[in-house]
């Protein structure tokens, strides 16, 4: 479906668009994510790359993900703010951070990932699924 949404990094050098719901929202519990961002976990949209448009100062790093494949991490080069990731075990999407989204309040979470690795005194009590790793395995 289309839908239109904006954001970007926090020194506003960075912004982007996308022309479609996401395919999936979802929160995710991994260390790589509790890292990147600082907190317990990260919540983040995966996207169709082909409605995904960009514009600024990225710079990117790459790090083995627990899927075993690399993640590549995009991040503001003056501000630092991380924006999005790509993965090569999902070729064609972006995982975008809602945090960066100028209005995320429309963004309907699905389920949480990586329970592996969730902190004990993250207590979930909503009702969506729950995967220890990813979905699919
Ligand atoms: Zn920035
Ligand atoms: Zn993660």
């Amino acid at each position: 479906m289309s839908k239109h949404y904006e954001g970007g990094c926090h020194c506003g050098a960075i912004r982007y668009s996308c022309t479609k719901e996401p395919e999936l929202t979802f929160f995710c519990h991994c260390r790589d994510c509790q890292r990147t961002t600082g907190s317990p976990f990260s919540m983040e949209l995966m996207i169709d790359q082909s409605c995904f448009e960009i514009d600024g100062p990225l710079k990117s790093y790459v790090v083995v993900g627990d899927s075993g494949k690399p993640v590549t991490r995009w991040n503001c080069t003056q501000c630092g703010s991380g924006i999005y990731l790509e993965g090569e075990a999902d070729p064609g999407y972006v995982f975008l951070k809602v945090g960066s989204l100028d209005d995320a309040s429309w963004v309907a979470p699905e389920m949480h990932i990586y329970t592996v690795a969730k902190q004990p005194w993250i207590k979930i009590d909503d009702n969506l699924p729950q995967y220890e790793r990813a979905p699919d395995g």
